[in-house]
């Protein structure tokens, strides 16, 4: 009796000292970020004003390294073409932890009239395009520059490696380049040392500033382009019977890759999306043209599905220009996997967003259609990928400007919750 007493005495008592120690840690992260806070702004809006495309990042590139160099991290450039890789080596024992921002931007033309609007213009496949932020990247490369500086003072407490990653090109690399997270992972960025786990986030233009949201399992789409060209037999106007008309028989399959979504796949399990963006065909009103080319993008959130998706459109365009007399021909491209976070990384992180955010600003959000390339690190280790709110407060949501578009404003007013969450994470990670 006494003996179990005795035990009872040291259990609480040891309880109630890992709750002070945790609770020491987070109050420590919380100053350390509220330090660092006006920086990640500066930091935030120098990149705004200066964005560079996928794969040509090469004064962001320069810029994050030289943060992180002084910072006294492990540091190496040029990984995937313009990719940084840091390891901050923490002063207790732990799993590695990786934690990954993106870090181009995109086409677009800056409408928003902010002091640190961009006006800067590139090369995009032979042609001068305006360069904006317009998916927010920038705030993730200055919340994990926040979170590398936080970390790395409190190294001592760090438990574990912690594996910086800002990774290049994530809307896709120019042309036929190869770039972006399948291209860090073939260059061994989860390996040497080997990721346990891996954190990413996206800012959100539709989500209020300080909001996080997640969710467990799939979360956002695979995306896959297809290509689907219909071969028939040109001929005269006039006189269709005597040729094979491929806009005829591409209306159809464009009509019946419909189907697949609404009469094929169980929409209770899981959304599917097809898109036909493209059709291409015929130069004059009196010439029934030979070919037909129709381009579009798959969406789905399992990864079955994805590939019983395929299967259905390679079939359904196949079987209708057979019918016809047509050659059709099917390519099918995945450009990124379904975006799976982790169940039971998830449930041990949440109280890390709740730390970082407040109970009342964090939330489970929906699927999402739109796709990242961050599911390829999912593939590799255990990933989790959350929303971080940029809308300022008060905005009507239906009135927002969606990412990749001029008008896309974010307030950077709050990133330090995302600063803290990463943090966050990474001790709570290793109670793991
Ligand atoms: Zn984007
Ligand atoms: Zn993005």
């Amino acid at each position: 009796m006494q003996r179990l007493l005795m035990l009872m005495i040291a259990c609480s008592f040891s309880f109630s000292f890992l709750m002070a120690q945790q609770n020491r840690i987070t109050s420590l992260i919380s100053q350390q970020a509220t330090a660092v806070e006006s920086k990640v702004i500066e930091w935030r809006r120098y990149i705004h004003q200066n964005p560079e495309l996928g794969n040509r990042e090469v004064n962001t590139m320069a810029y994050i390294a030289k943060h992180l160099q002084n910072l006294g991290l492990e540091v190496k450039t040029g990984v995937a073409k313009t990719g940084v890789v840091a390891l901050l080596k923490g002063g207790k024992p732990g799993p590695v932890i990786a934690l990954r921002a993106d870090i181009d931007a995109l086409p677009v033309k800056e409408r928003v009239d902010i002091p640190f609007k961009s006006v800067v213009t590139a090369d995009y496949l032979g042609q001068n395009v305006p360069v904006m932020h317009a998916c927010g990247h920038d705030t993730h490369i200055a919340i994990l520059m926040g979170t590398a500086e936080v970390l790395s003072k409190m190294k001592n407490e760090v438990p574990g490696t912690v594996k910086f990653i800002f990774q290049p090109s994530e809307e896709g690399p120019p042309g036929d380049e190869e770039g972006g997270a399948p291209l860090m992972i073939k260059e061994g960025v989860m390996e040497n040392p080997k990721v346990d786990a891996i954190l990413g986030l996206h800012i959100s233009s539709g989500l209020e500033v300080g909001k996080v949201t997640y969710k467990p399992g799939a979360f956002m789409a695979s995306s896959d382009w297809f290509t689907i060209k219909v071969r028939g037999k040109q001929t005269h106007g006039s006189s269709p019977w005597t040729g094979i008309d491929p806009i005829i028989v591409g209306t159809q399959i464009v009509n019946n890759l419909q189907t697949i979504v609404s009469r094929q796949e169980d929409l209770t399990k899981a959304p599917v999306v097809i898109t036909v963006a493209k059709f291409h065909s015929g130069v004059r009103s009196n010439i029934i043209p030979e070919e037909a080319v129709l381009e579009g993008t798959i969406r789905t959130l399992d990864s079955k599905m994805q590939k019983g998706v395929h299967e259905k459109i390679r079939h359904v365009a196949k079987k209708i220009g057979e019918s016809w007399g047509a050659q059709v021909e099917v390519e099918i491209e995945t450009k990124t996997l379904v975006t799976y976070n982790d169940p039971a990384l998830v449930s041990l992180l949440i109280p890390s967003l709740v730390s970082a955010a407040g109970k009342e600003n964090v939330s489970e959000s929906r699927w999402t259609t739109g796709a990242e390339d961050f599911s390829f690190f999912g593939e590799k280790a255990p990933a989790f990928f959350f929303n971080l709110g940029g809308m300022p407060k008060g905005q009507d949501v239906s009135k927002v400007a969606p990412h990749h578009t001029p008008d896309f404003y974010i307030d950077d007013s709050m990133l330090d919750v995302g600063v803290k969450a990463f943090c966050q994470m990474v001790f709570d990670y290793s109670k793991k």
